[in-house]
């Protein structure tokens, strides 16, 4: 039987050590993967990697809750919230020279298509045109030429300004963005139904009439369509590479079997 995301979570949740050790098998890359792609300049420092382990076994808060039966993505949003907040409280990014808040954005870009928001918000989120393209599923010309559409639109709107200003500012804008939700916002299976293609016509356009206008359900779509990578990547550790993780995790090595025992191996 194949081991899932779900029963995962059912392990961890009552520490059992299978449930850790495929967490870390299939996780820790994904954790590499954040840092290398969030905080490019700490890649090389593989005891972040360890101290967020730490803190993440410490404390498990948010990390198991999802009951979904299908809650890998849900797991993967859960995962990148405490990896890139644990990792700003172990070093805060400084401000950006230019500072860019969500209100001033939300105002300069109110023009743009939905798509074209979405374009822009994952330069927010570090993405160059090619990975946002293929999260977009559009040409990367397009996701240029909208970048470039929000550009122009914030110069004008902001007394100092730079081409980078939005990228500069990812973590305040997402942070804003996080806070921002109300009570008509859309659930993570809306936006799922969408990227995988199973959304009616007349969900989508009633759905895009409320995001169209709402930043945290853009990041929201953004995050999930990020979770959609992120399920994907290649490469779980092996038994051998986990193991010194579980060691500093503390999770008890597996018990000998009787046979095992009998057969002295
Ligand atoms: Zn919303």
């Amino acid at each position: 039987m194949i081991y899932t995301c779900y029963d995962m979570i059912r392990d961890c949740r009552e520490d059992k050590r299978e449930g850790w050790a495929d967490f870390v098998s299939r996780y820790v890359p994904v954790i590499r993967w954040l840092i290398a792609h969030y905080f490019p300049s700490r890649e090389n420092d593989p005891a972040l990697v360890e101290r967020l382990l730490i803190s993440l076994r410490t404390s498990t808060a948010n990390l198991f809750d999802s009951f979904d039966p299908a809650p890998e993505r849900h797991f993967l949003l859960a995962l990148r919230a405490r990896v890139l907040g644990e990792a700003e409280r172990d070093r805060a990014t400084p401000p950006a020279e230019y500072a860019l808040d969500l209100e001033t954005l939300a105002e300069a870009l109110a023009p743009l298509t939905l798509t074209e928001k979405q374009a822009v918000w994952l330069e927010t989120m570090s993405y160059d045109e090619q990975p946002t393209s293929r999260m977009l599923k559009m040409a990367p010309d397009t996701a240029v030429r909208a970048r470039e559409r929000a550009a122009e639109l914030l110069r004008v709107k902001m007394s100092s300004w730079r081409r980078s200003v939005v990228a500069d500012n990812g973590a305040v804008l997402i942070g804003a963005a996080l806070k921002a939700g109300t009570a008509d916002c859309f659930p993570a299976k809306a936006f799922l139904d969408i990227i995988d293609g199973r959304a009616t016509w007349s969900n989508r356009s009633q759905m895009e009439r409320h995001v169209n206008s709402c930043w945290h359900c853009i990041d929201h779509f953004c995050r999930l369509r990020e979770a959609s990578v992120l399920r994907d990547l290649p490469n779980p550790l092996s038994a051998a590479e986990a193991e010194p993780y579980l060691k500093l995790l503390g999770v008890e090595p597996e018990p000998r079997s009787f046979w095992k025992k009998l057969r002295g191996k």
